[in-house]
């Protein structure tokens, strides 16, 4: 990979449990649990997992919208783990997220004027003379008319507000956006313009992007690459092609075959896991994925599998096909 635009490295978010009057810490939710991956300048990787497995908090532990427990993340090659706010603050003009719920991340007492001018005032911008123009300039990027500026959040569609989130994301010049299941409260027909219009905004403007989503047809869509999470860790990460074409975990397998398939004379044999995900409160020994892996041997419950090469930009963690590799 070129030299990398983020890094993040070992990321973990623990959550204590407390319990009795005295709130003594009995344990803790692993949420994110070890998390590494690089992203290069320009790519889209997309992290994906069920409900729970900890690819939202990821994103916002990357931001620091939420603390991380340990861990790394550099950004251009600058820690943003060890920075103090003011410089925090700065940094997150080139890293902005785009939230999942359009409905609640716009504020509804202001109009999408005010919406759009508020960074251009906390990172100054654009003064007040130009920012009218700098405003109708971003509405026009994401597809709106300028007149939209007056109007107020609860006047627009889903597909409509979720373009204003973007235009306010974008309003800073970031480098990196976190699209945080951007797609996911709209109709399966505005799904596909969003999808098209972040996939524009990439080419025209450079982007690079974390794309988090549950649905994996999407994430085939846009992304470069795809790393797939399960109970807080990476279990396995490769290019598109690879990952889709041939998925080596057994996790990874399991959810690929049960996406549908367009043509209905192909058949899929969908794979059915045993039981539910853990609770990450309770994480299993060895590998986490062991109690329901089809694959399993004795081995599984005692060994903790890393994330390993087993080909080119391909790595899994699965002690079984690391071993096959080697
Ligand atoms: Fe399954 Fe064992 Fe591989 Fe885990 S390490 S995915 S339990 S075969």
């Amino acid at each position: 990979m070129s030299q990398a635009l983020l890094k993040v490295q070992n990321l973990k978010k623990h959550y204590p449990i407390s319990q009795g009057l005295l709130g003594q810490t009995t344990g803790h939710v692993k949420a994110v649990d070890g998390v590494s991956f690089e992203i290069a300048p320009g790519e889209t990787l997309g992290l994906v997992g069920e409900s729970g497995c900890g690819k939202t908090t990821t994103g916002r532990a990357i931001l620091r919208l939420i603390e991380p427990t340990s861990g790394d993340v550099l950004f251009k090659s600058q820690h943003v783990t060890t920075l103090n706010q003011t410089k925090l603050r700065k940094l997150r003009r080139h890293m902005q997220i785009i939230f999942q719920d359009p409905y609640s991340s716009l504020n509804p007492r202001l109009t999408v004027g005010g919406i759009l001018a508020e960074p251009l005032k906390i990172h100054k911008l654009a003064d007040k003379s130009s920012r009218s123009e700098h405003i109708a300039n971003l509405l026009k990027t994401v597809g709106l008319s300028p007149d939209a500026a007056r109007r107020y959040p609860h006047e627009f569609s889903g597909g409509q507000r979720q373009r204003i989130g973007i235009a306010r994301a974008l309003a800073v010049e970031p480098e990196l956006i976190i699209a945080d299941e951007p797609v996911s409260a709209l109709d399966v027909s505005i799904q596909a313009q969003i999808v098209n219009l972040l996939q524009d905004l990439q080419v025209q403007l450079g982007l690079t992007f974390l794309f988090i989503a549950h649905d994996l047809s999407v994430v085939r869509h846009i992304s470069q690459r795809v790393a797939v999470m399960y109970l807080g860790r990476i279990v396995e990460i490769a290019d598109r092609e690879t990952l889709y074409n041939n998925p080596q975990h057994p996790y990874t397998q399991a959810l690929l075959s049960s996406v549908p398939v367009p043509d209905p004379r192909l058949k899929r044999n969908r794979i059915i896991l045993k039981g539910d995900v853990p609770n990450p409160a309770n994480v299993p020994s060895g590998c986490p994925f062991h109690p329901r892996c089809s694959d399993a041997t004795p081995d599984c419950k005692q060994i903790e599998p890393q994330l390993l090469d087993i080909d080119t930009n391909h790595r899994v963690a699965c002690i079984l096909k690391t071993e096959q590799a080697a």
